[in-house]
């Protein structure tokens, strides 16, 4: 199997999977809100997660809040920084390229007469900078909503940029980021980054699934989305999974040990197969500059689908539009707001790589295309 999928979903590593498997054990398995001894463990070592992840992102250990999946870190952070912020002004700014997790959010505000200000992007996917400069100056606005590397092209946002541009004419405005294509790829540290709220997902890191983080920054509030019994301090009510916190904070730990080797990797990859798929006149359009973990590629006379459908006979996973949304069989929104057109983007695949594909995985790859090819007697 030649899985270049990761930007859906990644398998669990297997020191997530013998991670899991200590954490089942009863010693582990008291609620960490329980007055008794084993109560007492399950809290401590709850604890001793969170302050190690807030360790690994540069955050501190009460800024960390455990969540299911990204998208519910998204919520949390967007819906429960409105609710509790009614006099920060009726104003968002984002993007259309946004993953629908944020997009979902942001329609919901302007249902509620939120204004939201869709900021133009680029065929390099970054929003226009000045378009940014001009709506941060022209009104109040309570709330930036951006992604650090878009899910599916990797285009990277210029964040210190756009942070410096909000700190310069906007100060008050609070920052959400979506790192969740980030983490583990490229150097995070939260308070250097100087967000003020963060979402991650640990099923792209190879965790399990149904393990996300939301970083709130301290100092900033926010209303949590999910009441209930007040665990972690009233912002995420549920009782804590310590098994998820536990498998987060393997898989974090063990992404950024292996980081700089994965990245080169992941370049040694996208750039044979930017070189060899170009010369197949299959049209690249992930930016020059994209994070190398995303290669979006449009294969002539081939729709996405069928292209998806023809790799997989050989065995070989990749993506239409991104995983959650790709059943709907739609072009990509993300492709079309960065301005290819059409007939390209419906020819759109995503190829996306974890630290556990190699080059010889790539060259297996151009041979299937060309075996594709040649089967359809299409290539010009
Ligand atoms: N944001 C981005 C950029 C993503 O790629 C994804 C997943 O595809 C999400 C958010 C949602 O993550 P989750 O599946 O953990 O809800």
């Amino acid at each position: 199997m030649i899985y270049f999928d990761n930007s859906a979903t990644t398998f669990p590593s297997e020191r997530v999977r013998s991670a899991v498997a200590g954490m089942m054990k009863d010693e582990f398995s008291g609620n960490p809100g329980s007055l008794h001894k084993l109560g007492v463990a399950a809290d401590k070592a709850y604890g001793e997660t969170q302050a190690a992840v807030a360790g690994l992102l540069g955050a501190a250990s009460e800024e960390i809040i455990f969540t299911s999946c990204a998208t519910e870190s998204a919520n949390t952070a967007i819906r429960g920084f409105v609710s509790r912020n009614g006099r920060a002004g009726k104003r968002v700014i984002s993007t259309r390229t946004e993953h629908k997790a944020t997009l979902e959010c942001l329609a919901l505000l302007e249902k509620n007469g939120y204004e939201v200000i869709y900021l133009p992007v680029g065929r390099d996917g970054k929003p226009d900078l000045s378009e940014l400069e001009k709506a941060l100056t022209e009104e109040k606005t309570a709330l930036l909503c951006f992604t650090l590397v878009n899910n599916e092209t990797g285009s990277v946002l210029p964040l210190e940029q756009i942070v410096a541009m909000r700190n310069r004419l906007s100060p008050d405005t609070k920052f959400y980021l979506d790192a969740v294509q980030a983490l583990g790829k490229m150097p995070i540290d939260l308070h250097k980054m100087n967000v003020d709220m963060c979402s991650f997902s640990g099923h792209k890191i190879h965790s399990v699934k149904g393990n996300g983080v939301l970083y709130v920054k301290s100092g900033v509030r926010i209303d949590p989305l999910i009441l209930g019994g007040g665990q972690q301090k009233g912002m995420r009510s549920g009782t804590q999974s310590l098994l998820l916190a536990k498998a987060f904070e393997t898989a974090l730990e063990e992404a950024l040990e292996s980081m700089d080797s994965s990245h080169e990797n992941a370049v040694r990859i996208n750039d044979y197969l930017r070189k060899e798929l170009a010369a197949r006149k299959a049209v690249i359009l992930s930016p020059d500059d994209a994070l190398p973990y995303v290669l979006n590629v449009s294969f002539e006379g081939f729709e996405s689908e069928t292209m998806l459908h023809c790799l997989e006979m050989y065995d070989i996973y990749v993506s239409t539009v991104s995983a959650c949304s790709s059943k709907a069989k739609k072009v990509s929104y993300v492709l079309l707001e960065s301005g290819v057109d059409r007939k390209t983007a419906a020819n759109a695949v995503r190829l996306s790589f974890s630290r556990y594909n190699t080059t010889d995985e790539a060259e297996e790859f151009i041979r299937r295309v060309d075996e594709i090819y040649d089967t359809f007697a299409v290539r010009k």
